[in-house]
């Protein structure tokens, strides 16, 4: 058995997770000519070389030998066509007509002063510098045992640590991002969008500094700046010895999480989430069964109003012809094509372009190249308009499907999209046991074999789709129920589990 997503393509993918069987026929009397694993391709028909192989309908490469019928297809044999050109692309020429909206959903969240709403009610620390780090770990290791039983309402205690804040050219056009991204960060609508900072006290990013706002705002809401005093910075420099500053942190918590407790969950409509969509350990899958129903999920969210993100700058680049025609407006496809050119630029002047993207696990589940894999990747996106881009870090402000750009490495687009999400999902096909501190992480698995071996770690399979026991757009309603109810409350297995990766906001400035 094998599946062909477009009726022009000339290879399919196995599904069967013994893989295709010599000598066996398929459909249309297709014969398989060799052992091919699950997940990679078979030529459905002679391919001579230098012919285009396509998948998606769309070229992923071009064959280096004659290819017969019912072979494999292996990476080998697939050319990587060159990168697209960014300079005639078509600028909003076929825009989808607006969705049918879709009312009456809702979740239950935190409402926050300035407009944006919690999924969760967290204590944070937030943190200007590495330095700080190991203290403040220290300090919310004792919060939770000393402090947060007695503080029934609040979900958990979080030391918002990251690499960031010294030791860096801060004065780089670079450094805008991640001072950005972190600003936002502890600005976070599930830490009430209120900071609580740990400084060390000489370093160089200074508390005034994360919050200055240094650029205009780009979207239409005013970025609310908080004041900073003593009873929400804590400066390590100003104490005496080790016990005093974690007495400090450990009175300023308290303070907060009186505050924190007596917040309640009320009924928000859908439109309050701000979902950001992201994909890792891809498969050949990932593009015929997770990223398409996520998508389909994207899309009811846009119909009820909510902000759907999606990013990964290296694996939109190569679907980014397919992107442009459906921005809303010229500008908007003008800004992504913007975020592709500076990207291939930050990429050339490392010596390496976008095909440094793809990782042997993706090579090991069946795919070639990245641009198979980011016309798989970009389903996550859906079928609407797009609607605005965001440039590394920003803060999103925009309803419907948002560009967010951040870099496609799990750790560091998760860090980026926590600027503005408040709900995370992430699909996978070799599997990550990935997870987020400050948002619920929703893991959808793209083959039912992970998820049945992962039982305790995937969400909701989307394999299921493979093998016809379930539609795109069932997956995806359970996904979209499945969102509502995470944001609601519902822990995901990430949470269950406490997995947290680590904070890596995207530093393209030099360090010192
Ligand atoms: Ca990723």
């Amino acid at each position: 058995m094998y599946i062909r997503v477009n009726p022009r393509d000339n290879v399919a993918i196995a599904v069967e997770p013994e893989g295709l069987t010599p000598g066996t026929t398929e459909a249309g009397g297709l014969v398989v000519r060799e052992r091919i694993p699950q997940a990679h391709k078979i030529a459905l028909r002679p391919i001579a070389a230098g012919e285009p192989i396509l998948r998606y309908g769309e070229v992923i490469g071009y064959a280096s030998r004659d290819i017969l019928p019912g072979s494999w297809v292996r990476e080998e044999l697939v050319e990587m066509p060159a990168a697209r050109p960014l300079d005639e692309l078509p600028l909003a020429t076929a825009v989808p007509a607006a969705p049918p909206p879709l009312d009456g959903y809702t979740f239950e969240g935190y409402a926050n002063p300035d407009g944006s709403v919690g999924t969760r009610n967290l204590l944070g620390i937030g943190t200007t510098v590495q330095c700080v780090a190991p203290t403040v770990d220290y300090a919310v290791g004792r919060i939770r045992t000393e402090l947060l039983p007695r503080f029934p309402n609040v979900d958990g205690a979080v030391a918002v640590t990251h690499s960031y804040g010294c030791g860096v050219a801060i004065d780089a056009p670079g450094a805008a991002i991640p001072i950005r991204t972190l600003r936002h960060i502890a600005l976070h609508a599930n830490l009430a969008a209120d900071p609580l900072m740990v400084s060390l006290g000489c370093e160089k990013l200074q508390p005034a500094r994360l919050f200055a706002a240094s650029e205009p705002p780009t979207g239409q809401r005013p970025e609310s700046l908080p004041i900073l005093d003593a009873s929400n910075v804590i400066r390590l420099q100003d104490e005496r010895g080790f016990s005093e500053m974690v007495a400090a942190i450990l009175r300023a918590a308290e303070k907060r999480l009186e505050r924190l407790n007596r917040r309640r969950r009320t009924t928000c409509p859908a439109s309050d989430l701000v979902v950001g969509l992201q994909c890792g350990g891809s498969d050949a899958f990932s593009g015929v069964t997770a990223n398409p129903a996520v998508g389909f999920a994207a899309d009811l969210l846009v119909r009820a109003g909510a902000t759907v993100l999606f990013s990964e700058i290296t694996e939109v680049r190569d679907a980014v012809h397919l992107l442009t025609p459906r921005a809303a407006t010229p500008d908007v496809a003008r800004a992504l094509i913007q975020e592709m050119r500076w990207y291939d630029e930050y990429l050339a002047r490392g010596g390496a372009d976008r095909s440094a993207n793809t990782t042997p696990g993706n090579k090991r589940g069946g795919l070639a190249n990245i641009v198979e894999k980011a016309l798989g990747s970009v389903a996550k996106a859906g079928s609407t308009a797009l609607c605005a881009v965001a440039s590394h870090g920003e803060k999103v402000t925009s309803k419907g499907l948002v560009f967010a750009a951040t870099p496609a490495s799990d750790f560091i687009c998760g860090t980026g999209q926590l600027a503005s999400m408040n709900l995370h999902v992430f699909t996978t096909g070799e599997g990550s046991p990935y997870g987020l501190a400050l948002v619920p992480v929703v893991k959808v698995s793209s083959r039912t074999a992970l998820a049945e071996k992962w039982p305790d770690l995937i969400d909701l399979d989307a394999g299921r789709i493979a093998t016809g026991q379930a539609t795109i757009e069932e997956v995806g309603w359970e996904l979209f129920r499945f969102i509502l109810a995470a944001a609601s409350g519902r822990q995901t297995w990430a949470e269950h589990w406490g997995l947290a990766n680590a904070m890596a906001p995207f530093n393209p400035g030099p360090v010192t």
